[in-house]
């Protein structure tokens, strides 16, 4: 199936969609059938100068508006995408496989929350503050570059350019090339909305040629960047020559610890379900259980029990719990971490490298729990980024704490204990930007962001505006 909205050719700049350069697109594919239900434009540089120059006219006009009247255009914005939910849930199905009630909760609602949390968390930005004799102003930064991976590719850009517009930024937004879509709907959204011309604008195509010009770009004062280590870590280099502010949102390999007084069947049941939630593919996800050795084969006898129970399938099917991987390779790249780890010697204890029964077309990943991993394995220190669990025994609290923090990453983490008190101590321990204790819930007004390899910014809530800001101090 495809659809009009999903044919496009065009990028969105100075508020009116205009033609490409070179006429080029790109084919989006739905990860569950292998058809091109879509196209998207395939910017090059000269659509960056001219967004660029775009949201650089804007930013006065838009900067100087009260917080209030910036908030009331983007409350317009939040309700056309509201009215657009069952297209944007539709959408989502269509270009990254998730599942109907995957789409609906984790992708699109959590996405509107998230720009609803900005609105919300305006008034608690501390716009002025007196010290002294000193008036200490918060101020937009800028123009904004903003690069968004195709995990969650409505959340994923909701999460910068709602924190960048409330504080009074003008963005130039590239979404992943797999997944520009929903980044399109925004826009329709913002068109209909009545944004001011230049406050956002869309220039979709290659991470290299758009990505790299907009990093690199003097006429851009900060980039916020959602995607992988190894790609951030690029960004800073490249934007280090303009000296601008640069937040960086990278990958996890998140521990879910569980403390010898939790219980454990509910704990294995939480963390399996977060680990293959979005077929694995959340850079939050808790892909490493942590037990008790005295506890690891039940652990590993009901992790894989809860993994075989998730129904595999078509993502429009009501009782699909996990679709399909996003691509064909992004499915090479998590069955060769399967496999170099089995070659390794660890033991898959459900899934495997082999496709699931009854599916042959679509990039499914069957949910699977991997056992018997040396402590310093790939799989247990690198992201896959797929439905994959590891189950490890730890010997002690301090053993599970410095296992829980052996690798370079700190994006989440979750903790499970019979007592909040120790799990809040274990929890403090944690090297990482997130701790969830007895698989509360997600929290869209909380800052997220990671501890080392895992990034230097924060996103969502106040915290989320404060990033866009710079700060003048005026002595009177
Ligand atoms: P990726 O790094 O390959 O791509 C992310 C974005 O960067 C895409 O838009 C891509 O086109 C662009 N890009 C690629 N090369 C570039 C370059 N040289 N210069 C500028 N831009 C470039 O990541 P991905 O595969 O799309 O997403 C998966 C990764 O994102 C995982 O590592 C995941 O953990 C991470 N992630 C992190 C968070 C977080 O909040 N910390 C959230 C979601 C995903």
């Amino acid at each position: 199936m495809t659809r009009e909205e999903w044919r496009r050719d065009a990028v969105f700049v100075a508020g009116r969609w205009q033609p490409t350069y070179e006429g080029r697109t790109l084919g989006v594919e739905n990860p569950a059938t292998e058809e091109i239900v879509g196209s998207s434009a395939e910017a090059g540089r000269g659509e960056v100068d001219d967004a660029v120059a775009a949201a650089a006219a804007a930013f006065p006009g838009w900067a100087g508006l009260p917080v209030g009247d910036r908030g009331t255009v983007l409350r317009r914005w939040l309700g056309e995408l509201r009215s657009r939910r069952e297209l944007l849930v539709e959408t989502t199905i269509a270009e990254v496989g998730a599942p109907r009630k995957v789409a609906e909760e984790s992708h699109v609602d959590t996405g509107l929350a998230v720009l609803e949390g900005y609105l919300a968390a305006a008034g608690s930005v501390p716009w002025e503050e007196r010290v002294a004799n000193s008036l200490v102003l918060r101020e937009p930064i800028g123009v904004v570059g903003c690069i968004t991976p195709w995990n969650y590719p409505l959340y994923q850009v909701l999460a910068k350019v709602g924190g960048a517009l409330v504080a009074g930024c003008t963005v130039v937004l590239k979404p992943a090339e797999l997944t520009p879509l929903s980044a399109y709907l925004l826009a329709d959204a913002a068109a209909a909305a009545g944004l001011p011309a230049g406050v956002f604008n869309l220039v979709p195509g290659a991470g290299r040629v758009v990505g790299e010009a907009l990093v690199a770009h003097p006429g851009v004062d900060m980039v916020s960047f959602t995607g992988s280590t190894g790609v951030g870590a690029r960004v800073s280099t490249l934007a280090a020559p303009t000296v601008k502010r640069v937040a960086l949102e990278l990958g996890g390999k998140s521990a879910s610890v569980v403390l010898p007084d939790a219980d454990l069947p509910a704990a294995v049941e939480g963390t399996v379900a977060a680990a293959m939630l979005n077929s694995g593919q959340t850079c939050s996800a808790w892909s490493r259980l942590l037990v008790p050795a005295d506890r690891l084969d039940e652990a590993v006898a009901s992790a894989a029990a809860a993994a075989e129970r998730l129904v595999v399938g078509d993502p429009e099917a009501t009782d699909t719990l996990i679709g399909p991987v996003v691509s064909a390779a992004q499915r090479e790249t998590v069955l060769g971490f399967v496999r170099r780890a089995v070659e390794q010697g660890a033991v898959v204890a459900a899934g495997g490298p082999d496709r699931p029964v009854g599916l042959d077309r679509g990039h499914y990943v069957a949910p699977t729990v991997v056992t018997a991993v040396r402590p310093d394995a790939e799989i247990v220190r690198e992201e896959v980024f797929g439905p994959v669990l590891t189950v490890q025994a730890y010997r002690d609290e301090d053993d599970g704490l410095a296992m829980a923090n052996a690798p370079d990453y700190g994006l989440s983490g979750a903790v499970w204990s019979g007592s909040e008190e120790a799990a809040l101590a274990f929890a403090r321990g944690m090297r990482t930007g997130q701790v969830d204790v007895n698989g509360a819930a997600f929290n869209p007004t909380a800052p997220f962001g990671g501890y080392r390899r895992s990034g230097n910014g924060r996103e969502l809530g106040k915290w989320g505006i404060e990033e866009f800001l710079e700060t003048k101090s005026v002595q009177r």
